[in-house]
């Protein structure tokens, strides 16, 4: 089984879900740097100071903050890791390449969750996410069953600041003009896969799963 991956695509593709989900199974480490630097922002380090505005703004936060909250979790990610939100533009992605080229732990997979923008702006804007567990709900797709609430932890249901619909416009813009032609760079090492990211959240990881090869299908079956 492949256990060194990246999960590309927009934001609300559903990376996020199946990186957890992934996770869960097969023990190897979710490293999301949008989730990484988020809690950098409430714990109010140096590198959380220096990521919020561009957060809030929709924009990508500096590269050497991203790789300051990132390298050290990668290193110590011995199981293998997938990779939610990173690279997001060429010069992140070769310095992934240099540090996983010291370890000669290089990339296995490169998997692409497609969904066309229309359907990302609806599941972006929708999104509510738990203050006390994570979880997420949609209002449209997977409404709690009391209005607010978690239906796991009975938590508040939130929205994220940067998921409003002025704020995802930017971060669409900037997923097709610096992330999505990472396509390309993969593709050309012989590493992408594209799955449909439309599909259900089983289907779309059982895409996944067959990617990664022997070794993942039994777990995930599980689920
Ligand atoms: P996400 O949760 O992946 O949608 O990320 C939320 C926000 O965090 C993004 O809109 C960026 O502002 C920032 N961010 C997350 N990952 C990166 C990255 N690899 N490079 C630059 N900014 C990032």
């Amino acid at each position: 089984m492949k256990r060194r991956l990246v999960l590309l695509g927009a934001p609300g593709a559903g990376k996020g879900t199946q990186a957890r989900r992934l996770a869960e199974t097969t023990g190897i480490a979710h490293l999301s740097t949008g989730d990484l630097l988020r809690a950098a922002v409430a714990a109010g380090t140096p590198s959380g100071k220096a990521a919020a505005a561009h957060m809030q703004a929709g924009r990508l936060v500096p590269d050497e903050v991203v790789f300051g909250v990132l390298f050290e979790r990668l290193a110590e990610a011995a199981q293998g890791f997938v990779l939610d939100g990173f690279p997001r533009n060429r010069a992140q992605a070769e310095e992934l390449d240099r540090r996983l080229a010291q370890g000669e732990r290089g990339l296995q997979a490169v998997i692409d969750v497609e969904v066309p923008d229309a359907l990302l702006v609806r599941r972006i804007t929708g999104r509510r996410i738990c203050k006390g567990c994570g979880r997420n709900h949609h209002v449209e797709f997977v409404p709690s069953r009391q209005a607010g609430r978690c239906d796991d932890c009975g938590g508040e249901l939130i929205q994220r600041a940067d998921d409003t619909a002025a704020v995802v416009a930017e971060r669409l813009a900037v997923y097709h003009q610096q992330t999505e032609p990472l396509k390309a760079y993969y593709r050309t090492r012989g590493l992408l896969t594209t799955v449909d990211g439309t599909q259900a959240v089983e289907q779309v990881g059982a895409g996944i799963v067959e990617v990664l090869g022997s070794g993942v299908a039994g777990a995930a079956g599980n689920r």
